[in-house]
C-alpha cells in the first residue's frame, strides 16, 4: 500500500511540475508555441538571455535556451518569434537543422525554421510564415 502512495506521488508530482523560468520578454513567444502546438509544450524550458558566441544569436543547451539580447532588442515581432521557434524547434521537438531549399509559390525558400541562420525578418518568412509554422508540426 505504501509503494502505491509512493507511485502516485511521484506520477503526480512529475504531472504538476512547475514551468521553468522564461525571461518575461519572452513569455508572449512561449505562450504563441502552446498555442500553436497544443502537444508539444514549451513550458518546461527554461529561457534566457546570456552572452553567445557570434554568429549564434540563440542557443539550445542542456538547460534550455539562451538568446542574445542585442539581437532581441533589434529584432520585429516576427524576427523574435523566429528566433524562439527555431530554438524551441531544437529544445522540444528534438529537430536538428536542415539547410534545404524548396520551391514554393515560384519561389526558392529555406524548407523549414530549422535553417541554421535565423530568417524571420525576411520576407521569406513574412510571406511563408503559415508555410513555416506548419511544417514543424509533428
Ligand atoms: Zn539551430
Amino acid at each position: 500500500m505504501l509503494t502505491r502512495i509512493a507511485l502516485i506521488l511521484i506520477v503526480i508530482q512529475c504531472a504538476c511540475a512547475p514551468a521553468a523560468y522564461v525571461d518575461s520578454a519572452v513569455t508572449l513567444y512561449v505562450q504563441r508555441w502552446n498555442r500553436l502546438y497544443p502537444n508539444d509544450q514549451a513550458d518546461y524550458v527554461e529561457i534566457i538571455f546570456g552572452a553567445l558566441e557570434r554568429p549564434n544569436v540563440g542557443w539550445c543547451g542542456p538547460s534550455g535556451v539562451t538568446l542574445d539580447r542585442s539581437f532581441w532588442e533589434k529584432s520585429s515581432d516576427l524576427g523574435r518569434e523566429a528566433l524562439v521557434f527555431h530554438e524551441l524547434g531544437h529544445c522540444v521537438l528534438g529537430l536538428g537543422h536542415d539547410i534545404k531549399d524548396i520551391v514554393v509559390n515560384g519561389q526558392m525558400i529555406h524548407r523549414s525554421l530549422m535553417y541554421p541562420s535565423t530568417f524571420g525578418e525576411t520576407w521569406m518568412y513574412v510571406a511563408n510564415r503559415d508555410y513555416y509554422l506548419n511544417q514543424l508540426r509533428r
